[in-house]
């Protein structure tokens, strides 16, 4: 005869008494069926929790990544400005070793300096960002030529300064510096509305607008020609510079130098006013040579007004 086990539950109350017997099989399989509900239940909490939390953790990634995009767009737009800055300096180096008289940086040299092989491996940083156009290589590649373009006009100016401290009378009589040290050019040379009658006239200097007061300077060495009233330029201090260089500075307030005087470049000549005809406080300024009107900022080696 099969031997069978039994457990036998036993419930007592007050009013009355049940029990129930298992045999060990339905036991085991009661709990084999608690066992795997309890399992399933916990399956599917840890999932659904699990989900959330990575979507979650998806979404900051994807808001990172799309600023990380955005940031590097920026980038490459301020490289491009700088490019566009350093090729205006690089034109104004040829200009300076034309007026130094020595050679022009060879485009070999040039290219020498600028080219090269790229040092970054670029896949490994293209695969870093998910979108096809933004390239991080180029950047990097970009940001690498511009530096060594930085170096080379870095070289190539202190070779320009070089040759030319020393030099001639000549560079001391070329007007080079800004007139005054502050304001802001409110009207450049070339033509323009006149603001008096609105008709479009030529403008043969720059206004730069200042405080009533602010120093005007000799822009290079040479000795005063006129200081003079007219009706159109007010107080108006005119230098000779020699080689052909004069310039011409009006509306001031103030004059601070004789006809026949000698001036050094720096030195303070006069104060910006609003003599003459001139709307508001600001310097009336002229280079020629030979006679014949130049566009100042031509003449700025040390930097612009802006
Ligand atoms: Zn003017």
């Amino acid at each position: 005869m099969k031997k069978q086990s039994k457990i036998v539950l036993i419930w007592n109350s007050v009013k009355s008494s049940k029990s129930f017997s298992l045999s060990q099989g339905k036991l085991i399989g009661l709990t084999l069926v608690v066992v795997l509900v309890f399992a399933g239940i916990t399956t599917i909490a840890i999932n659904a929790f699990s989900n959330s939390f990575y979507a979650a953790k998806l979404l900051r990634l994807q808001k990172n990544n799309s600023k990380l995009v955005g940031t590097i767009y920026d980038m490459q737009n301020r490289i491009k400005q700088m490019e566009s800055e350093l090729h205006v300096l690089t034109e104004k180096d040829r200009a300076l070793r034309t007026y130094a008289d020595i050679p022009l940086i060879d485009k070999d040299v040039r290219k020498l300096g600028v080219g090269g092989r790229y040092n970054f491996q670029s896949d490994e940083l293209d695969n870093l960002l998910p979108k096809e156009d933004v390239e991080l290589s180029s950047l990097a590649n970009d940001l690498d030529r511009l530096t060594r373009e930085i170096k080379l006009e870095r070289i190539s100016y202190e070779e320009i300064y070089n040759a030319i401290k020393h030099r001639s009378p000549q560079i001391r009589s070329t007007p080079s510096i800004r007139p005054v040290n502050t304001g802001y050019i409110s009207d450049g040379y070339g033509y323009r509305k006149d603001p008096f009658t609105g008709m479009k006239r030529f403008h043969y200097g720059i206004d730069i607008s200042a405080p009533t007061g602010t120093p005007v300077y000799a822009t290079a060495d040479g000795v005063v020609r006129s200081t003079n009233f007219s009706r159109t330029f007010g107080r108006i201090i005119k230098i000779d510079h020699g080689y052909g260089y004069s310039t011409y500075y009006a509306h001031l307030s103030k004059m601070l130098v004789k006809p026949g005087e000698v001036v050094k470049r720096g030195q303070k000549i006069a104060e910006v006013g609003c003599t003459g005809r001139s709307t508001a406080s600001h310097l009336h300024y002229e280079v020629r040579q030979n006679g014949i009107n130049k566009n100042p900022l031509d003449y700025y080696f040390t930097g612009y007004i802006r």
